[in-house]
């Protein structure tokens, strides 16, 4: 089973001076289970990327099915309520609402998926206390390092029960230690069975997943399997 197919992908960004070509064909199966790292220097298009898989935007040519679905062709209201229903996020500046506690920041995607019920609150809790948090549930994000933000952000992309999670550069603010618990909690997730696709600036951190794919100027360059991953896949 394919949580994404993607063929001949295109994205073109149409400034008033030029159209910039960021993605220029680029096509790959991602099988359900599958943990996938996206690698590539500075404009090569990975955010592009990333960005089409979590329906935050269209390509301009090729195809894109999630599941079934055809993306490319999608109205806005589907498109956001695919992103709401069956994609979490994770960010690499965690983008938590300051002014709000950790369970608040848990509820945040149940507002847009409009599922934010008097029972949702309990589920909040518990995805706290899964990822660690159970002592802090009451603090905000100013009060928490940053492993423990990242933590409440995985929390809210496993808000509405997503089977694919995308994340942009998750580890790219933490230290070392911090990094191996928060890959520790992505890959317990991924042999849950769920579909993680990140784009990460180091090599270490794309080691320890199973595939890699390498941008260049807005096409694949490679795409390999890594052999030394012992995760589901
Ligand atoms: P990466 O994430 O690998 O750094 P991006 O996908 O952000 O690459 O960018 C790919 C190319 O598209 C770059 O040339 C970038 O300047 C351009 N680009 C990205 N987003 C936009 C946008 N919203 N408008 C115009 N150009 C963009
Ligand atoms: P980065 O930290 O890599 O720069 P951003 O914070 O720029 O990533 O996020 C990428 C884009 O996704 C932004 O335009 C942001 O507004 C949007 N975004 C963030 N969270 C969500 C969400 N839950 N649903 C829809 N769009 C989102």
């Amino acid at each position: 089973v394919l949580a994404a197919s993607l063929r001949d992908l295109q994205k073109d960004y149409y400034l008033s001076s030029e159209t910039v070509r960021a993605l220029r064909g680029v096509s790959f199966d991602v099988p359900e289970g599958d943990y996938i790292s996206i690698m590539g220097p500075s404009g090569s298009g990975k955010s592009t990327l990333l960005n089409l898989l979590g329906c935050l935007d269209r390509p301009t040519g090729g195809s894109f099915l999630l599941g079934d679905e055809d993306v490319a062709h999608m109205s806005d209201d589907k498109l956001a309520e695919t992103r709401a229903n069956r994609i979490g996020f994770i960010f690499q500046s965690y983008n938590l609402l300051q002014a709000l506690t950790v369970v608040e920041n848990i509820e945040v995607p149940l507002y847009y998926s409009g599922d934010l019920t008097p029972e949702s609150r309990q589920r909040c809790i518990d995805l706290a206390t899964k990822v660690g948090l159970e002592d802090r549930l009451d603090h905000r994000p100013a009060q928490l390092s940053g492993g423990q933000q990242q933590r409440v952000a995985i929390a809210r992309s496993l808000v509405n029960d997503p089977r694919f999670i995308l994340a942009d550069e998750p580890t790219g603010n933490l230290d070392t230690a911090t990094t191996q618990e928060i890959l520790g909690i992505l890959a317990e997730l991924n042999a849950q069975g769920r579909t993680i696709v990140m784009v990460t600036h180091e090599p270490e951190v794309a080691e320890q997943t199973g595939r890699t794919i390498l941008m260049r100027d807005g096409r694949i360059q490679s795409d390999e399997r890594n052999m030394a991953f012992s995760g589901v896949s």
